[in-house]
């Protein structure tokens, strides 16, 4: 059921939501972390029964936006998503410190995906629950990257939206999405204790399978092989690309990016590339 006509005026609007919407996920990826390590610091002074916790001032998402260098508060024009960065060239305007790439390629990210997405399928449910899917994978993504953790606030708000979306047939049936949630949850447990009896190391972490049950919710048990698949090789690339720029440094590779990566393919293109795995296997 189309919700509005595709025309160069709503793909406007679809591209300066997105931009919008990629500026808050940037907020979201730089405080989400800090707020999660205040909880755990709450919860380890509380069980551990210590001395009460020194007042440090506490994170939240509403606060307004300041450098993270100088502390200054942002001005509201610094806000307006990658026109601020290019007016700025990329500095804080008070302490000329140079402003990460991540804010402009995310608020990109957010506005030309969504945009292709709704001009390549039109505007209705299916295409704003897949631009919703990118929102929450880029989100995921860059908080892996730059921690190496995936908050479970985020996977599992990911995972029952996926049920809930699924109640309705949206991209598969109910029995497939909860199928899907718990095969996809398992086959990573699976490998990662038999990758930790043999080794004695972690070769994955609880968020990568909490995800990975999170795109089984979307897509149903049938995207798990590809996913999986797809996340790997994938993976396989980044070392390797990593490996050659000589940054073997780096001890753990993070892998919530290639299982979002794969699980936002597969709607498109997922069908295909299996076909092609399974050629290459009977060759
Ligand atoms: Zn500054």
């Amino acid at each position: 059921m189309t919700l509005l006509p595709i025309n160069s005026l709503t793909l406007t609007l679809v591209f300066i939501l997105g931009l919008c919407i990629g500026s808050f996920l940037n907020v979201i990826i730089m405080r989400a972390p800090a707020i999660l390590m205040q909880q755990l610091k709450q919860q380890a002074h509380e069980i551990l029964t210590i001395s009460p916790q020194k007042t440090e001032k506490k994170e939240n998402i509403t606060r307004h936006s300041r450098c993270p260098y100088c502390q200054v508060k942002l001005k509201p024009w610094h806000n307006i998503p990658v026109v601020s960065y290019l007016t700025l060239k990329g500095k804080c305007a008070f302490c000329q410190h140079r402003i990460s790439y991540q804010y402009p390629v995310v608020e990109l990210l957010c506005a030309i995906i969504p945009t292709l997405i709704c001009g390549y399928l039109g505007i209705n449910i299916s295409s704003l629950l897949l631009c919703l899917l990118f929102f929450f994978l880029v989100a995921l993504s860059v908080i892996d990257l730059k921690h190496l953790f995936l908050p479970d606030q985020i996977t599992l708000l990911l995972l029952w939206i996926g049920l809930f979306i699924n109640i309705f047939n949206t991209f598969t049936t109910p029995s497939s999405a909860i199928l899907g949630v718990i095969i996809g949850y398992a086959i990573l447990w699976f490998f990662y204790w038999g990758f930790k009896l043999v080794t004695k190391k972690e070769g994955l972490g609880y968020g990568d399978f909490k995800l990975m049950a999170a795109i089984g919710a979307w897509f149903g048990i049938g995207a798990i092989p590809f996913v999986i698949l797809t996340s790997s090789i994938i993976g396989i690339l980044y070392a390797l690309l990593l490996s050659l720029q000589k940054r073997q440094q780096q001890r753990m590779i993070p892998f919530g990016p290639c299982i979002a990566l794969a699980g936002f393919i597969y709607p498109f293109i997922g069908h295909t590339l299996m076909h092609a795995y399974w050629s290459w296997v009977i060759m």
